[in-house]
């Protein structure tokens, strides 16, 4: 791959934080970033050089936004996959991450075709299947759509009898994947770089805390069991971007269990739980999939510091931008998103830990 020069243009599909941060770290290298989003003012196109309101689906929009930009990547996976072949080959990470990455049903195939375990799982597409799964995987047991989930929405718990297909009508009967729930000591995330040749760079996993299926805070090291299990999660992760091909940043969400990494999820993406790289690591989660993307070499992921922990900024908790700004110390970042709707992702605030 040629790598691409300063000055050059990445198209970014999506204008959230995820695109907003990147790119600020694209910038940093040269680059000038053209956001294509649907919404009318998204937050990424406030600090890019050019936007496009447009929708997934518009074939002559994505088309002349292909031809505006030298490499078009994505900050996020529910978009139509047909639609992109508008983008050719210019679609980088391609579209086979994407395919798996936003359908939980290829996503667990995919997982157990390349031997990463998984929770036991079936398909559901009616109430009947919801009671068989119910019976095969036992109580308790978690209902997630198959397409469109984010942040715990589209999930739906069954505890007690009968509970799977009164799950499968509080997620409207969409069709859906049955989990086992899983006794997990804690949860934690590997993100790797995958660049055009193959090689691979990781960022040290973080322990991550969610609430409400939210994630709240990501910590650097992860604590012993997530760095005795980081090893195993690493090599998985790494054979998951190599089967898919991907070029760029990808995401694999784990369980640590008593038996090992489990995963959970796959991001075809940077990710939330990677955000204390920014201020944390020689290269942030960022620049690198920007490096990755563009055909520079990777950067080195390394921790600048002893550790890093980052918190979320969720709703009305953006409120306190004032005093955090005050604390000496404290990476505030604040997305610029307007209304601080409950349960919205605002800002988040990375705190380093010095050397022991
Ligand atoms: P997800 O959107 O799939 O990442 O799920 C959101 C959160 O729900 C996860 O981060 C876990 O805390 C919890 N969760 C999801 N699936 C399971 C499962 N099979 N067993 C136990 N907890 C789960």
């Amino acid at each position: 791959m040629t790598a691409l020069a300063p000055g050059a243009t990445i198209g970014i599909l999506g204008g959230g934080q995820l695109g907003r941060m990147m790119a600020l770290a694209a910038a940093g290298l040269g680059f000038r970033c053209h956001i294509y989003d649907p919404h009318e003012a998204p937050c990424a196109a406030r600090v890019s050089a050019a936007f496009t309101r447009g929708a997934f689906d518009d074939r002559d929009a994505l088309t002349r936004f292909a031809a505006a930009c030298d490499v078009v990547t994505y900050e996020f996976e529910n978009i139509a996959v047909a639609p992109l072949a508008a983008l050719g080959a210019k679609l980088v990470p391609g579209a086979r991450s994407l395919e798996v990455a936003q359908d939980r049903a290829a996503e667990k195939a995919f997982l157990g075709a390349v031997g990463a375990r998984v929770a036991p799982w079936r398909p559901v597409d009616s109430a009947e299947d919801a009671a068989a799964a119910e019976a095969a995987l036992g109580l308790p047991l978690v209902l997630k759509t198959r397409r469109l989930g984010y942040d715990g929405k589209g999930q739906a718990w069954a505890r007690e009898a009968g509970g799977a297909a009164a799950a499968f009508e509080a997620i409207g009967r969409q069709p859906a994947v049955a989990e086992a729930g899983v006794q997990f000591a804690a949860e934690f995330s590997l993100i790797v770089a995958r660049d055009a040749d193959g090689a691979t760079r990781c960022f040290d996993p973080p322990r991550n805390q969610h609430d409400g299926g939210i994630l709240r805070r990501s910590t650097v090291p992860g604590g012993e069991l997530v760095e005795s299990q980081a090893a195993a999660a690493r090599g998985i992760a790494e054979r998951i971007a190599g089967e898919l091909g991907h070029v760029g940043v990808l995401t694999v969400e784990f369980f640590a269990t008593a038996d090992g990494p489990l995963v959970n999820e796959i991001a075809p993406r940077v990710h939330n739980s990677g955000h204390w790289t920014i201020e944390g690591a020689l290269t942030s989660q960022f620049e690198q999939h920007v490096r990755a993307i563009c055909g520079l070499p990777l950067g080195d992921p390394g921790l600048v510091a002893g550790g890093a922990e980052m918190e979320n900024l969720i709703g009305s908790e953006i409120e306190r931008w004032a005093e955090l700004v005050a604390e000496p110390g404290a990476a505030v970042h604040h997305y610029d998103k307007g209304e601080a709707r409950a349960g919205r992702k605002m800002g988040h605030v990375t705190r380093l830990s010095r050397r022991a």
